[in-house]
């Protein structure tokens, strides 16, 4: 099993090359060369408990971690979830079912990937004999979740930048209250962009990633993809049978990872009926979905804050599959649609929906869920809730835990959802590195931090 680039420029990777590199040489995403079948395994599977289920499934894409090392990571990684079941499938009613994704240490979907991701850095550090810093910018989530994959391991450091008081309390909370040594949460005036800019500019200077073994955290990283994969597989099992081939998962999206993960495990066989993909304001999605049209537009600050995306990164490889494997046609176009280009493409996107929820909708869908079955949802899953297929069967996937965002929950439903978690964080004292945004600053503090 090896990796190729969306753009074909790059050498295949084995799976351990692939994650390391994180983006192709080339600019390209990595992609299994081919998709392995799954169809005639899953009735096998259907008796695995959550953390089995993932060694099974990523056996099958990195052939050189055996099984049994496989089985132990996983493990330890889906362990640190708060109920044993790890992705709870919750039904409201006969077609409506809610996969419950923020069990994990930071209560959002992206502990999936990133618990798993951390400890594959851990394999990495232990194998190499090299320690890593790993260095990402986040708008919220994907920071503090790759903190919480990576806090108090041995030879690793995690520096995280994000734009000063433009990430939710909690959030910042989260990545700045952990007490790990290895932990550095950074501020830098500005936006994410200016944030994102100078996690680039870093990675742009090869002698300083070579010196300090720089390791990148974001969001296309082929086994964050692979890691979300699983829970699919895992509601999918959990499913009436005659409900199976024709359900349809929601989605709410922003950078289209974990739609793109859904729509992977169908091309391997699992059967199903359709994915919607759910934006909020930030339609770019939903507007090439419904007319085959894909162009940027300027970015809205909702109160789905994660979802906040108008580049969706992992599109890419999806279009790979859309254009027929044709890397030069995906080079092609991935250059007109960053000179800001309208583009089209041919509309074969049968197994897709889309939906989108203006921001005033968003409270309005949280208290209907709320009067209606007495649960409550958080803004990200609240997009998923509109549109609903009144034909089959809907598994809505919740992208974080409505402990994140109490005041729009408050205001929606007048109750204050509470987590433990968070509730520990809010007495903790707060520790943040403030830097200038520039990459001078940031390798200086990287350097003094490793010495
Ligand atoms: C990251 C995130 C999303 C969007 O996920 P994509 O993979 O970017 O589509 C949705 N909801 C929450 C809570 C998130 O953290």
């Amino acid at each position: 099993m090896l990796y190729i680039s969306t753009r074909g420029q790059t050498r295949p990777h084995t799976f351990t090359e692939a994650v390391e590199a994180g983006l192709a040489a080339d600019g390209g995403l990595f992609l299994p060369e081919t998709l392995p079948p799954v169809r005639d395994r899953l009735p096998g599977w259907a008796s695995l408990s959550y953390a089995e289920l993932a060694a099974e499934f990523l056996s099958l894409f990195a052939p050189e971690i055996s099984r049994e090392e496989w089985g132990q990571l996983t493990n330890e990684a889906y362990q640190r979830f708060d109920t044993h079941e790890v992705a709870p499938l919750r039904k409201l009613d006969d077609r409506t079912y809610v996969l419950e994704l923020w069990h994990g240490p930071t209560l959002a979907f992206k502990d999936f990937a990133l618990q798993l991701l951390g400890l594959l850095y851990k394999r990495q550090v232990r194998i190499s004999g090299k320690r890593l810093a790993v260095l990402g910018a986040t708008s919220g989530d994907t920071g503090s979740a790759a903190i919480h994959g990576c806090m108090g391991q041995d030879g690793i450091q995690i520096f995280i930048l994000y734009p000063t008081g433009r990430v939710a309390p909690l959030q910042e909370r989260q990545m700045a209250c952990t007490g790990a040594a290895n932990v550095f949460a950074i501020p830098v005036p500005g936006t994410f962009d200016d944030a994102q800019r100078v996690v680039k500019d870093c990675f742009g200077d090869p002698a300083f990633v070579r010196e300090v073994n720089l390791s990148a955290v974001n969001s296309i990283n082929i086994a964050r993809v692979l890691a979300q994969c699983i829970y699919y597989l895992w509601a999918w099992l959990r499913l009436p049978e005659a409900d199976r081939a024709t359900v349809e998962f929601v989605v709410p999206t922003g950078n289209f990872g974990n739609v793109l993960a859904g729509w992977l495990c169908q091309q391997m066989g699992m059967s199903c009926g359709s994915f919607r993909v759910a934006t909020n304001q930030n339609d770019i999605l939903h507007r090439f979905f419904s007319s085959g049209d894909y162009q940027q537009g300027a970015v809205l600050p909702s109160h789905a804050p994660s979802m906040d995306i108008q580049a969706a990164s992992n599109f890419e490889r999806y279009l790979y599959y859309l254009l027929e494997k044709d890397q030069a046609k995906v080079s092609q176009l991935m250059q007109s649609m960053k000179r800001g280009e309208r583009v089209s493409f041919p509309p074969a996107v049968n197994s897709f929906r889309s939906s989108r929820m203006s921001d005033e909708e968003i409270p309005d869908a949280i208290r209907k869920v709320w009067d209606n079955y007495r649960y409550i949802i958080d803004p990200h899953t609240a997009c998923g809730f509109t549109d609903m297929a009144k034909d089959r069967v809907s598994v809505v996937l919740s992208t974080a835990s409505p402990a994140k965002f109490p005041e729009i929950v408050h205001v929606a439903t007048g109750s204050e959802p509470l987590h433990p978690s968070l509730e520990l964080l809010k007495n903790r004292s707060l520790k943040t590195h403030p830097q200038d945004a520039t990459d001078v600053a940031i390798k200086f503090f990287i350097r003094s931090k490793l010495s």
